[in-house]
């Protein structure tokens, strides 16, 4: 089966995505950071908006849920663990459920740290992962509510996925996320050459995502905090993995 996925700027650094299903004519809208800009996606594409998938609570990305409910009548669903904080939600979902969306089925993985309910959706049939402010291009979210343990729980799920599976995130940090990346492993060439292909991309004003499970294995140092290089480097050699991400987060935060 195949999905239509249009990926869209949106306030000052967040990404909108819509999934249509040419087949069954059905559209979600992944989060809903405006209203206006998810509006003139739906309208640049001709698509009628029938759900929207939220990731997580804050506020870029439920802030246009309830213009367009009232525009569309759409199907809101969200994560069972923040269902008070987000307005228009009629399904809650939680780990391990699976719904349909049109001919392709769903499925939702809990990935709390940034925040405590956050959940990722996939959909096995089409390879692709909507990872809302957990894992981004060559980083992770803040944990602004988990721990760093859960936080770092949650990216090996992700880290799990098939390795073709493309990864829609929340923001477009990437630029900024590789440059720390290389402090971390200034010699991983496989970094060196993607952050070639990511300034390129950037300068011509183009978005770097998705990007694949694969390509964070091999460049992104937050799924990679059990690779020894990374650990003697950090002066934390026998340290568990989580302990090194945590690490590794909190010099992402000092900047
Ligand atoms: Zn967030
Ligand atoms: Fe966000």
């Amino acid at each position: 089966m195949s999905l239509d996925i249009h990926l869209f700027p949106c306030l000052d650094d967040n990404y909108g995505v819509l999934v249509h299903d040419p087949a069954s004519g059905i559209t979600a809208s992944i989060d809903a950071p405006d209203a206006d800009d998810v509006r003139d996606a739906l309208e640049e594409k001709g698509w009628k908006l029938t759900h929207i998938l939220v990731t997580h609570h804050h506020h870029d990305h439920v802030g246009g849920i309830l213009e367009l409910k009232a525009e569309t009548g759409c199907r809101v669903i969200g994560p069972k663990g923040e269902a008070t904080k987000i307005p228009g939600i009629d399904q809650t979902v939680a780990e391990g459920d699976k719904f349909t969306l049109g001919s392709a089925e769903v499925d939702v993985i809990e990935t709390p740290g940034h925040t405590l309910g956050h959940i990722t959706y996939v959909i096995p049939s089409a390879k692709v992962a909507f990872a809302g402010d957990t894992l981004f291009a060559l980083g992770c979210g803040r944990i602004f509510e988990g721990t760093p343990e859960m936080m770092h729980a949650s990216l090996r799920k992700l880290a799990a996925l098939p390795g073709d599976t493309a990864v829609y995130c929340g923001h477009e940090y990437t630029l900024s996320n590789g440059k720390f990346a290389l402090r971390i492993e200034p010699e991983n060439a496989a970094l060196q050459m993607r952050m070639k292909e990511i300034e390129s991309l950037r300068a011509a004003g183009k978005p770097t995502l998705p990007t694949t499970i694969a390509a964070e294995l091999a460049t992104n140092p937050f799924l990679r905090a059990h690779v020894p290089a990374i650990k003697e480097r950090l002066g934390m050699t026998g340290a568990p993995d989580w302990q090194v991400f945590a690490e590794i987060r909190e010099r992402k935060n000092k900047g």
